[in-house]
């Protein structure tokens, strides 16, 4: 792979920014706070790639599950000081992507990657089952405005079926020009990538742009923050040609526009920033403002957000594969209870994957019924007037 990134590793002195938020106030790389093992933390994996590079270290399991427990949560290259910042994640993703060229991933990396191959999704659920949530939402058509791409979670999860169809009612009763590809619609990718599966990542992409081709896409909305980044930043080099957007943008603009109108909804809320919205692509602000524009929403913030923001570990295939799980330092544990300290009693999110892990969390934590766990979709949904629900 990337001797080429040997030169440039080697230059992470450890001294241990990346492992924090902007104001050091705690720990803020997830594999790290979870195991407390130097070798978790960015510096300990980057060290570890400088090793094996220079055949140092072999290749073992263990070397490759430390590898894959990083959530590609970008928290790193937010803290690092040094000009190789924004490089680090691709470092990371490199190594995974010479693993996978050698065949020696963690065993569930490859189930991953044997599901998504075999089904187009990482779930292992059926094709067919696709668009079994849909229940008649209208299949896209040549001539309609956007093209909604659902994802793996949003077809298949419970919570992500619970926010699309939060979604299509909301677009339904703005009166939004859309359609659905329903059992055609392909994996985005994202965690593909992330994980270092680049032939498999290429095939998705092109198969998805051919789609989006033979319908002459110009527009898609997405559901899920992971596909949304996908398309808007890998796409189009590979011959994407079409304007993407996260659906909290679309709502933020309908609302702006009165074309959602919403009733009062009382309630406190924080709001947790995506890694794939938010440090990936900085849209921090438009989820925030559709909180605010329902009358009754107080928001109240997290102590870390927005670029400080606590992962919920479910990134780079963590929200199957759960390298991370188990114990009362899970990510998503310690992040539900910072959202119920802030006295909320909604943690929103705009993500299938941290509405999923959150859901859970708040469960193993016993805070069910103290602080309940929404998509935006779904509050948005809620605050409709009752006869356009
Ligand atoms: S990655 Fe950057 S911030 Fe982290 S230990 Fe290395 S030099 Fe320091
Ligand atoms: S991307 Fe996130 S999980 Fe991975 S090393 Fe950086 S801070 Fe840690």
């Amino acid at each position: 792979m990337q001797q080429k990134y040997a030169s440039q590793i080697h230059r992470c002195f450890r001294c241990g920014y990346c492992e924090f938020p902007a104001d050091y106030s705690s720990f803020n790389c997830p594999p790290y706070k979870r195991f407390r093992f130097e070798t978790y933390s960015t510096a300990g994996r980057l060290w570890l790639i400088y090793a094996w590079l220079k055949g140092e270290v072999e290749w073992s399991e263990h070397l490759a599950e430390v590898l894959y427990t990083c959530t590609t949560c970008k928290n790193c290259t937010e803290q690092c000081p040094m000009k190789f910042a924004p490089d680090i994640v691709d470092w990371i993703v490199g190594a995974r992507s010479d693993m996978v060229e050698k065949g020696r991933i963690p065993p569930r990396v490859a189930r991953f990657f044997e599901a998504v191959y075999g089904y187009g999704n990482p779930l292992k659920l059926l094709r067919s089952d696709r668009a079994a949530w849909a229940n008649g939402t209208k299949m896209y058509a040549p001539g309609d405005e956007y093209l909604l791409y659902v994802g793996c979670l949003g077809s298949y999860d419970e919570n992500g079926q619970k926010m699309a169809k939060s979604l299509v009612d909301v677009f339904n009763a703005a009166g939004v020009s859309f359609g659905i590809l329903g059992n055609d619609e392909e994996c985005c990718g994202n965690e593909v990538y992330m994980l270092g599966e680049m032939g498999l990542f290429q095939t998705l992409v092109e198969k998805n742009n051919q789609k989006f081709k033979e319908l002459g896409v110009k527009k898609i909305v997405t559901v899920c923050p992971h596909g949304y980044n996908v398309m808007k930043n890998r796409y189009p080099a590979l011959g994407g040609s079409f304007e993407v957007y996260h659906y909290t943008q679309l709502l933020y603009d309908l609302i702006n526009k009165n074309k959602v109108k919403l009733n009062r909804n009382k309630a406190k809320v924080t709001y947790q920033d995506p890694c794939f919205l938010g440090r990936y692509n900085k849209i921090y602000d438009e989820p925030r403002q559709i909180l605010r524009s329902i009358p009754g929403v107080e928001l109240v913030e997290m102590e870390k957000n927005r670029a400080d923001a606590f992962c919920c570990g479910g990134g780079g295939g963590n929200f199957v594969m759960d390298l991370l799980a188990g114990g009362e330092e899970s990510p998503a544990r310690i992040r539900v209870r910072e959202a119920y300290e802030t006295g909320a009693s909604i943690l929103a999110v705009a993500c299938p994957s941290c509405l999923t892990m959150f859901t859970d969390a708040v469960k193993t934590e016993d805070l069910d019924g103290k602080l309940a766990v929404k998509d935006i979709s779904q509050i948005v949904k809620e605050s409709l007037p009752a006869k356009k629900r």
